[in-house]
């Protein structure tokens, strides 16, 4: 790995939690730093297995195309290596049974390959490689309780931990970690906008459009059937048809993973006859009938913290330097747009890039030009998260404008083109896998296709 350190503040980075985001930000301060320490709540499993600092693991996950490609370049070779612990290589519009609101996708082979496994492999497999670094220590069972300030509270010095499972009150409990950089990768249960006030700062804007979307998740063995020809079904009702949806991902150790998801407080049942009932509901019967044939292996998980939150830490005209918001401590999506493992490796690699143009200066006006960045990049999967969950009538924060019922009625248009035009198709999901900007759906071909096109069977 590549160290540029330089001066006395090259030192040492912290990194609060060490989950996707934070493994991610260690990787990339590895680069930068001499020494890197990530404080971690949880231990690490020795296999890959669940962890009760992200709860949201018994749910599936699937890392977009462009998740991928950032995950690559951080840690070179890493693919290849979850291949080998039993993620499956899956052609999204090939392998795939989906339906998006208006009926089934033609299934065509294209180039968007992702990985089918379970969020606790990715994390583990990550965490095997970096381990390997040899700055980087990881204080496991300890949790951050507080910032460490300059006498004048203008820099971050570092934080104030304590063992996760202490008894004592606080006060005798922590001990202060000094740091030259922290960064705040804590997720959903971020303290940092109270931390901020604390120390004397503004708190940031915080942001939320809430769906009121529930999960409710189990793993299957799959029933015996030599005819299957898919690896993965996702479904998608219209928000006419009442926004349920499910995904079902093969995964490691030949086992389904099956979340069913609604939205306005539709909460999928965690009971079995419930969960069954409720996958007989979607408009596709694909879901339901491969249940049918499995056997269930787990008990059913609920998950409910599914709103859409960004704290604008850009927009602040004072932060303390020398901390940074990453991850969904920054910005968490709607889960349901699979986005948020993705852009959170994303955020790691514009820090490596501020990173890199403060080398040989010191980090002053690091912060500003970081959460700008990161502003930018988080915009666009934020406007297609927010953009269908503000037209749900029970969100809470719904962000629409008068531009808003234009678009609606041509996304809709686009949307019902889906099962009939492929080139629809390509462009669509290259938009959802963030590997193009919403933008290229506005391009003529697209437009065109979109506005004369005929929805009709048999069309193609
Ligand atoms: C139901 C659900 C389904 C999802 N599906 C997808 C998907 O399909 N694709 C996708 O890309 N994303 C998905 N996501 C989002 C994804 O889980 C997160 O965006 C991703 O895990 C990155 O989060 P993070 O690292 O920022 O935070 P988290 O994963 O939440 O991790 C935070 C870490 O910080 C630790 N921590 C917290 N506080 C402290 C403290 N004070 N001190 C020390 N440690 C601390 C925790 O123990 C934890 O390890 C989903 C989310 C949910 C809720």
């Amino acid at each position: 790995m590549r160290i540029h350190t330089t001066s006395d503040d090259r030192k040492h980075a912290v990194v609060i939690g060490g989950s996707i985001a934070g493994l991610a930000a260690a990787r990339v301060l590895c680069n930068h730093f001499e020494r890197v320490t990530i404080v971690e709540a949880d231990h690490y499993p020795e296999k890959p297995v669940i962890r009760p600092g992200v709860p949201q693991g018994h749910h599936a996950h699937l890392m977009l195309k462009a998740g991928l490609v950032a995950l690559e370049e951080l840690f070179p070779g890493i693919t290849t290596k979850l291949q080998a612990q039993g993620a499956i290589p899956l052609d999204l519009l090939k392998d795939a049974i989906i339906y998006f609101g208006e009926g089934r996708i033609h299934r065509v082979p294209s180039s968007i390959t992702l990985y089918s496994c379970s969020r606790a492999l990715i994390e583990w497999q990550i965490h095997q490689v970096l381990c390997l670094s040899p700055q980087l220590r990881i204080l496991e069972g300890h949790e951050v309780v507080g910032l460490l300030t300059d006498a004048k509270e203008q820099v971050v010095s570092g934080v104030r931990i304590r063992e996760r499972t202490t008894q004592a009150p606080l006060e005798q409990s922590y001990q202060e970690l000094e740091a030259n950089l922290v960064v705040d990768a804590s997720g959903r249960s971020t303290n940092m906008p109270r931390w901020l006030q604390v120390s004397g700062f503004l708190p940031p804007t915080e942001v939320v459009v809430d769906a009121f979307l529930g999960y409710a998740t189990a793993i299957y063995e799959p029933g015996p059937d030599s005819e299957r020809d898919w690896k993965t079904i996702m479904i998608q009702s219209s928000i006419q048809q009442g926004a349920r949806g499910a995904v079902l991902h093969t995964i490691e150790g030949n086992r389904w993973i099956v979340t069913l998801n609604g939205a306005g407080r539709d909460y999928p049942p965690i009971d079995e006859a419930g969960f069954l009932e409720f996958a007989r509901s979607l408009p596709d019967p694909s879901l339901y009938a491969a249940l049918k044939e499995a056997r269930l292996l787990t008990k059913i998980y609920g998950y409910r913290h599914t709103k859409n939150r960004w704290f604008h830490y850009e927009q602040l005209r004072r932060l303390p330097e020398n901390l940074v918001m990453i991850g969904d401590a920054a910005c968490a999506f709607n889960p349901t747009y699979a986005q948020g493992m993705s852009v959170a490796l994303q955020e790691a690699q514009i820090l490596d890039s501020c990173l890199t143009r403060q080398q040989g200066k010191t980090l002053h006006g690091l912060v500003p030009t970081f959460q700008k960045a990161l502003a930018r990049t988080v915009a666009v999967p934020w406007q297609l998260a927010t953009s269908t969950d503000s037209r749900l009538p029970a969100t809470e924060g719904s962000q629409r404008n008068a531009l808003s019922p234009l678009m609606d009625r041509y996304m809709d248009r686009l949307m019902s083109r889906l099962p009939y035009d492929d080139t629809i198709v390509r462009a669509f999901f290259d938009v959802i896998q963030l590997v193009r900007l919403p933008g290229s759906l506005f391009q003529p071909d697209i437009v065109l296709k979109t506005l004369v096109g005929k929805a009709e069977q048999g069309e193609r």
